[in-house]
């Protein structure tokens, strides 16, 4: 058994992604999401001790913390003060972090390998953090750290293994690739729906890549696909940081197609209910 741990976690798509990978793999396997509140994290590894869990996705409310429940923690989630598996290493209950690799490999599937690019990171809450990080380890020429707090883009910077800066905005026209990671586009999020980039800085030859995949097509990506852009959606880097967790808790390359098949069928199935989150 495997699962995810959060709250909310009714909507989410983990099961749909790993269940439909062991059934390609002809695996007994089954994954389950478990609603677990912010004060009942610290039980989570005691009850994968006890039913035998192999692996679990640990989502918000409990990716800071899982450092500190678990038995120990990849230098990746120290260095993040965030993860999002939780895996047994050598009879140990081991945080991990595959957010930063999965944006990656989604990139890269895309035909946007960031490596000796310029790249454009909007935000940098945790998931930008994970990203300027992964970035800087696939050796893209610079990485632009924008956010609206100096102090977390600052953080991510220092994960930047020297190939991180802070910049602004108005630097987009520079960038290779421009990532959002900033909740700015999501569904819920009233603050604001305006994309953070002038349509002036996106043109052809460019990737635009937001990592919002609720709504698949982000106010964003509607504008960048106009100005001539190479656009790619957040539901990439939601497969691949799946994909990175199945080999982990299952030692075996990940049914990327069949995984793919799956989001994509349980989505047109919740946007044809008017259930799409
Ligand atoms: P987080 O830690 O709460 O960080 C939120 C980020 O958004 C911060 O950089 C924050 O800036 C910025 N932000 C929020 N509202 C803003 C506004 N009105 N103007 C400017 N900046 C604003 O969240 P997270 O976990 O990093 O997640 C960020 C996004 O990544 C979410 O949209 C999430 O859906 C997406 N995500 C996607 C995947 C995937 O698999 N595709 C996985 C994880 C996350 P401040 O620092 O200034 O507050």
């Amino acid at each position: 058994m495997c699962g995810v741990i959060g709250d909310p976690v009714a909507h989410s798509l983990s099961p749909i992604i790993h269940n439909a990978a062991f059934a390609a793999l002809g695996l007994d396997w089954v994954y389950v999401a478990f609603p677990v509140p912010s004060a009942e994290g610290r039980l989570v590894v005691d009850a994968m001790r006890a039913l035998h869990i192999v692996g679990l996705s640990v989502t918000m409310p409990h990716k800071q913390a899982i450092a500190e429940f678990a038995d120990q923690a990849s230098d990746d989630v120290m260095a993040l003060g965030a993860g999002n598996t939780l895996r047994w290493v050598d009879g140990l209950v081991r945080a991990e972090t595959t957010d930063g690799p999965g944006c990656v490999s989604a990139l890269r599937e895309a035909g946007a390998d960031p490596t000796g690019k310029r790249v454009m990171v909007l935000g940098a809450g945790g998931t930008g953090r994970a990203v300027v990080q992964a970035l800087s380890r696939s050796e893209a020429k610079e990485v632009v750290v924008v956010n609206r707090t100096r102090d977390r883009a600052e953080a991510a910077v220092a994960l930047g293994l020297g190939r991180a800066r802070i910049g602004v905005v108005e630097e987009a026209n520079d960038c290779d690739i421009i990532i959002n990671a900033t909740s700015v586009g999501m569904t819920g999020n009233a603050e604001s729906r305006e994309p953070l980039i002038d349509p002036n800085g996106i043109g052809p030859g460019q990737v635009v890549n937001d990592l919002i995949y609720h709504p698949l097509v982000t106010p964003l990506m509607s504008m960048a696909a106009e100005r001539g852009a190479h656009v790619v959606g957040g539901l990439g880097m939601l497969l691949h940081q799946a994909a990175l967790q199945f080999s982990y808790w299952t030692g075996e390359t990940a049914p990327i197609k069949a995984m793919r098949n799956a989001i994509e069928t349980e989505l047109e199935r919740r946007s044809a209910r008017g259930t799409s989150s």
